[in-house]
């Protein structure tokens, strides 16, 4: 089963207390020099097949990994990065080790792997952003219609000039969007309609509820349709225990991604799950029956 796997590999991050400005500044000189170190790692978290528990692809995860302080999460440096400009070279960074990491493990597994990779809103600024993905498409020989690129549904049009226009340049290139957190945002369902996106993730915040609270079942059970009735595919994260697993497929959403299958995982531990796959199943993917 596609349950548990990476088991072993639980991080456990420093809680980062409440920082003052003066800490602030101090932690934005850290994570410039976290960047000019390779302080920052790419983990990858499978996506799986609901129906099989293949797996389908991965979504990239930025982490800081300080000498002294040990794993920090992106929830506490990201804010900062985007606050200072320096997600525009971080996020392209990921992107092209997310291209690079993935092209070798299609091409060493044989295997179709999808990679999700997060935008933010200041790379969604970039005039050039369609050919910065388009240099690390081509650098890494990845096929750009196996890279997904997420967009958080928290961006407004408005903030972002041009931003269906950009997201629509990002297609062009055979790249796939995925509107990320859905349902946690405000955006009506016209801006859905006109939204130039692919996929579906639906928010933890609903997943979580699955099984407590029905009117979050009846969202995510809404939303499932509405995404296929609008011809886009829907993945679950924060996916943690089976109940959340069979309501979701039994409901039709055909990804999945969460802790009851696997935490986000350093590049070798990824590589070595899928490798231990190969050898039980005979396919890195492919479930086809338990030895
Ligand atoms: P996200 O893109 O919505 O990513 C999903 C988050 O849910 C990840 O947190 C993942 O580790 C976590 N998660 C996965 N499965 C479960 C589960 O079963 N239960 C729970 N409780 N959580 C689960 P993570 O890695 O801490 O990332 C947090 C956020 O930071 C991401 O949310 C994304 O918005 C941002 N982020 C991460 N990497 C990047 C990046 O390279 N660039 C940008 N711009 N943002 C990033
Ligand atoms: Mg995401
Ligand atoms: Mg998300
Ligand atoms: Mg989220």
């Amino acid at each position: 089963s596609a349950k548990g796997m990476g088991r072993n590999n639980y991080q456990t991050y420093v809680a980062v207390p409440e920082e003052s400005h003066q800490q602030r500044i101090a932690l934005e000189t850290k994570l410039r020099v976290a960047e000019r170190n390779n302080e920052l790692r790419v983990y990858y978290q499978p996506q799986v097949d609901s129906r099989t528990e293949d797996i389908v692809g991965m979504e990239a995860l930025i982490r800081w990994e300080h000498p002294e302080l040990g794993m920090i999460s992106p929830g506490f440096f990201i804010p900062l990065a985007e606050e200072t400009g320096l997600i525009v070279s971080i996020g392209e960074w990921v992107l092209r080790t997310a291209c690079v990491d993935t092209k070798r493990w299609q091409t060493r597994f044989g295997l179709p792997l999808r990679v999700s990779v997060n935008l933010s809103a200041l790379q969604l600024r970039q005039p050039n952003l369609a050919d910065i993905v388009r240099s690390a498409v081509d650098d890494s020989g990845i096929d750009p219609t196996l890279l997904d690129l997420e967009v958080t549904e928290s961006i407004s049009v408005k903030s972002i000039p041009n931003l269906l226009e950009t997201l629509q340049s990002l297609r062009d290139l055979g790249c796939r969007i995925s509107i990320d957190d859905f349902g946690t945002g405000q955006s009506s369902l016209d801006y859905i309609r006109r939204f130039p996106a692919d996929k579906i993730k639906i928010d933890q915040v609903f997943v979580r509820n699955i099984g407590v609270d029905p009117d979050d079942e009846a969202i995510v059970q809404a939303t499932i349709s509405m995404a296929h009735s609008l011809k886009l595919g829907v993945v679950a994260e924060g996916v943690e225990i089976e109940e959340h697993y069979t309501f979701l497929r039994d409901h039709g959403c055909e990804e999945l991604q969460g802790y009851l299958f696997c935490r986000p995982l350093a590049p070798v531990s990824f590589e070595n799950m899928l490798a231990e796959r190969e050898r039980l199943f005979g396919g890195a993917g492919a479930e086809f029956s338990m030895p």
